[in-house]
């Protein structure tokens, strides 16, 4: 992997290779965009790019994934860059990655605290949080300064496909890269690469939204849902079908709503009488409640099932 691979972002980066170019780097930015377009990507090939230690690949502002930064960061082994994310916060925890909803004050203290030490074996230190906008008040305080006055050769950046729910202190202070969607075009490469048939990598753009790991979380579920029956028995067996941990069963029931959302909604677009428009909006108010219901103590199986019956008697259907 080097930036060369990453499709679809040639503006963010070109401007992340013009920092380097002008020895120009921000010491805080935020990698803003939907879901599943290569933010995070993006972010780890830029911090390789920033220690690669290939004179070659120097001169060309990217990395060569061979050298020992370069490896080390890739494997998320590499001491002085940290890819902070709720699994990693999960393992400073000792708890369970589904019980990571924020990202805790604790974290960015240990992050700060890491800041202020000598790199080990790198150029710039890196220091990569993910969803962002779960940062809260304590944890952006506790983080200003240190964004605002870094250490030399170090460098923050934030994630986040949620920008407008992010801190204004903390975003007033980074600089903002935007990252596109990605085009029809090049999500159908990326199902093709992942063995997802045509028809059905086809029928998952419709829902993917320019996101890569939203359309390859379709094209999962409408696999699976091709071999259900329709018909009242259906909401029973999509709930059945959903996997067994918690950490998968989970996203791919916040999947399956946010279809059945999308699909509310054009048919709400197309509506034609009053009545079907107040009972579409009341589904999709219901859809915004099941949704919610996922992030709180509820098994995914029962709010599929009851977000698909109540799909159903509007007339919504996969
Ligand atoms: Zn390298």
């Amino acid at each position: 992997m080097s930036f060369k691979k990453i499709q679809g972002q040639e503006k963010a980066i070109e401007t992340l290779k013009g920092f380097i170019k002008s020895q120009r780097v921000p010491p805080a930015l935020i990698f803003s965009g939907p879901a599943g377009i290569g933010k995070a990507t993006c972010a780890l090939e830029f911090a390789k790019t920033l220690n690669c230690l290939d004179e070659d690949s120097n001169k060309n502002i990217d990395n060569c994934s061979l050298c020992q930064n370069c490896k080390h960061i890739d494997a998320k082994t590499h001491p002085d860059i940290v890819f902070a994310d709720f699994e990693y916060q999960a393992n400073l925890r000792d708890e369970e990655v589904e019980k990571q909803q924020t990202i805790r004050v604790d974290t960015i203290r240990h992050l700060t605290a890491l800041s202020q030490q000598k790199a080990t074996m790198a150029k710039w230190k890196v220091f990569i949080i993910d969803k962002a906008e779960k940062l809260q008040a304590e944890g952006a305080n506790a983080m200003l300064k240190f964004i605002e006055e870094p250490p030399a050769n170090t460098l923050w950046i934030l994630i986040s496909s949620k920008r407008e729910a992010m801190l204004s202190t903390i975003k007033s202070r980074c600089q903002i890269i935007n990252f596109a969607p990605l085009s029809g075009d090049i999500l159908l490469d990326i199902l093709k690469d992942n063995m997802v048939e045509e028809d059905l990598a086809k029928e998952s753009l419709k829902y993917a939204q320019g996101s890569s790991e939203t359309a390859l979380k379709v094209s999962e579920v409408l696999g699976e849902f091709s071999a259900l029956t329709k018909g009242p028995a259906f909401a029973m067996q999509a709930a059945r079908s959903l996997p067994r941990t918690l950490a998968q069963s989970r996203p791919q029931a916040a999947c399956i709503i946010d279809m059945l959302t999308f699909k509310t909604h054009q048919t709400w677009l197309e509506a034609r009488t009053e009545k079907q428009k107040t009972d579409l909006k009341e589904l999709l108010n219901k859809l915004v409640f099941y949704k919610k219901a996922l992030t709180r103590n509820v098994a995914p199986s029962l709010v599929v099932e009851a977000a698909i019956i109540s799909a159903q008697q509007n007339k919504i259907e996969f």
